[in-house]
């Protein structure tokens, strides 16, 4: 296969690896900064440049798309998409596992476990809002955060309602989740390929911190996953509509539930703590998968 990966930094871990692996099962992997390509909107005849030329011939595209490049990567992700190249993950997927809200909607829609999650755009129905989500502790979450910058505990209710104050005076989108205490710090992530969980791990924040997130110095360790644990991951993936992704879960009393499915996951923190070779798993699953004009969406929507 001939494959592309959107990605702006071609040293990180990830990037490396699953260029190692391309190249290991005899593919080649370009990687193209996402931000340096330049599109040809025309009609029936969708192009993508880089760097003066015409990127062509491609069977595989692997979007790593920054949370911070969201709308240009996506649309990018879909001039390759309307020409009939294999995506790891849709551009649709993608747009949808950015945006917490929806997320959670879709998940919902599938019954698929969640923290008790409310959402108000007008401040004058936070003690509403609160209430429904179980009064304080609350968490509060910025809408198209990530690494759990933007993720806030806030203890009392009058914490909780100056916090929501502070983010809509700044014109932020928030959404208020149910505290699961009993999690202890730690959650769950359970990477699934190709509708299976081919790896897990239990991440614990670093002391201190409610928030189990790597890159805010959490550490992470193998576990197995009850059968429970497994299906709601696999059903997340399906409902969110992602070949690859992390399902980030969290032990509650009453079952698993879901905080989060990532559509780019980081493999560091996961191939280090299993031993597993993960970027090879998603090369073969596209292997398997990459045929021309497979995409569902075609870049709609
Ligand atoms: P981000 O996209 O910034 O990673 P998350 O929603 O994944 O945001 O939250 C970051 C971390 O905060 C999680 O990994 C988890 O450890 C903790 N956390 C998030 N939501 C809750 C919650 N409702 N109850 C307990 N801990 C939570
Ligand atoms: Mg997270």
């Amino acid at each position: 296969m001939k494959i592309a990966m959107l990605a702006r930094n071609p040293n990180l871990y990830t990037h490396k690896r699953l260029k190692e692996a391309a190249e290991e099962r005899g593919h080649t992997l370009d990687i193209i900064n996402t931000l340096r390509c330049y599109m040809n909107i025309a009609s029936r005849r969708p192009e993508v440049y880089y760097n003066g030329e015409k990127l062509v011939g491609y069977d595989a595209v692997i979007p790593r798309i920054g949370a911070s490049i969201t709308f240009y990567g996506m649309a990018v992700l879909r001039q390759f998409e309307m020409q009939g190249v294999f995506p790891l993950n849709e551009s649709v997927a993608i747009g949808r596992s950015r945006d917490k809200l929806r997320s959670m909607q879709l998940l919902a829609r599938d019954g698929i476990g969640l923290p008790v999650t409310t959402f108000a755009h007008d401040p004058k129905q936070t003690e509403e809002v609160l209430e429904l989500a179980g009064g304080a502790p609350v968490v509060i979450k910025l809408l198209e955060g990530t690494q759990g910058i933007g993720v806030v505990l806030a203890d009392t209710k009058r914490s909780a309602k100056s916090v929501v104050e502070a983010f809509r005076g700044a014109g932020v989108n928030i959404l208020l989740q149910e505290f699961i205490k009993e999690a202890g710090g730690t959650d769950i992530r359970a990477i699934v390929v190709g509708g299976r969980v081919v790896a897990s791990m239990m991440r614990t924040g670093a002391q201190g911190d409610f928030r189990s997130n790597l890159h805010r110095g959490g550490s992470a360790e193998v576990i197995k996953l009850s059968p429970e644990e497994r299906s709601t991951a696999v059903r997340a993936a399906k409902a969110m509509g992602l070949n690859v992704c992390g399902v980030d879960m969290l032990r509650a009393n009453h079952g698993p539930v879901v905080m989060e499915v990532n559509s780019s996951p980081g493999l560091e923190g996961v191939e280090k703590a299993t031993g597993l070779d993960i970027a090879g798993k998603v090369i073969a699953y596209m292997e398997k998968h990459a045929k021309p004009n497979a995409t569902k969406t075609k870049g709609k929507g």
